[in-house]
């Protein structure tokens, strides 16, 4: 599965600021946000695709 990592600094006020984001890629065909999945129209994507962000 796909995710997304995000690196934040904390500062002591308690202000939380992201300072960079990336998606991981699982590389997996039947992950919706891998690199690897085919286009949404050749597929049912909704009921075979895990998908939970977006
Ligand atoms: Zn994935
Ligand atoms: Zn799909």
């Amino acid at each position: 599965m796909c995710y997304r990592r995000v690196t934040t600094i904390s500062y002591v006020c308690g202000h939380v600021v992201p300072v960079s984001a990336s998606t991981v890629d699982c590389g997996l065909t039947n992950c919706r946000y891998s690199a690897n999945h085919p286009a949404p129209s050749t597929h049912n994507c909704v009921s075979t695709c895990s998908q939970w962000y977006g």
